[in-house]
């Protein structure tokens, strides 16, 4: 199963990634934990990436395909994958479909989380202070100075997506605004009906 997790900064992506990979075995590719990796580790990516990820921006099409398309030909990813933060734009959306043709995969379903804008500043903030008491640090991007930023990159660059997966009949929305493990098992009923298709 190949799927992509799609959905503002806020809205679950992670979390429910998370439950996918203990319940499907499936790997999470996060191109967001790759950069943030990339930046602790001070690889010449991870220098690029450093100040474009802490101003919230986003970065350029050809560093996240070269990282994803390196990531999608390890072993653990034969059986099949989450894209979660990836793709975020329309060409990166146009790159991992070259990508998995050339590969003769298909993708099987795109989830979109649909969350209210004033609800994900709200979890942000939330996410900082539970990060804070638990003593780790912060993300530089979830600075609340930076979320409106990362919210325009969504809705303009993003938010596009919906349509054009709509368009290749593989788009499945789920209401992000439910309990978390409400949308579990609308997401488990999303991948049912998915995997019988397929
Ligand atoms: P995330 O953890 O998915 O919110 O990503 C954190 C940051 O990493 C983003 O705000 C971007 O700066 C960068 N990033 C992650 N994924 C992508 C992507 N697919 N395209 C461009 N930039 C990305």
């Amino acid at each position: 199963m190949r799927l992509i997790l799609l959905g503002p900064p806020g809205a679950g992506k992670g979390t429910q990634a998370q439950r996918l990979v203990e319940k499907h075995k499936l790997p999470q590719l996060s191109t967001g934990d790759m950069l943030r990796a990339a930046v602790a580790a001070e690889t010449p990516i991870g220098l690029k990436a450093k100040a474009v990820m802490a101003a919230g921006e986003l970065l350029s099409a050809e560093i996240v395909n070269a990282i994803v398309a390196e990531r999608i030909d390890q072993k653990d990813c034969k059986k099949g994958f989450i894209l979660d933060g990836y793709p975020r734009t329309l060409a990166q959306a146009d790159a991992v479909g070259k990508m998995l043709r050339k590969r003769k995969l298909k993708l099987d379903v795109v989830i979109e989380l649909t969350v209210d804008e004033a609800e994900l500043v709200t979890r942000i903030a939330k996410r900082v202070e539970e990060t804070k008491a638990a003593g780790k640090p912060v993300r530089s991007d979830d600075d609340p100075a930076k979320v409106p930023v990362r919210l325009r990159e969504y809705y303009k660059n993003t938010a596009p997506l919906t349509g054009y997966y709509y368009a290749k009949g593989l788009l499945k929305q789920v209401d992000g605004m439910a309990s978390i493990d409400d949308v579990t098992k609308e997401i488990e009923s999303v991948l049912k009906k998915a995997g019988k298709k397929s």
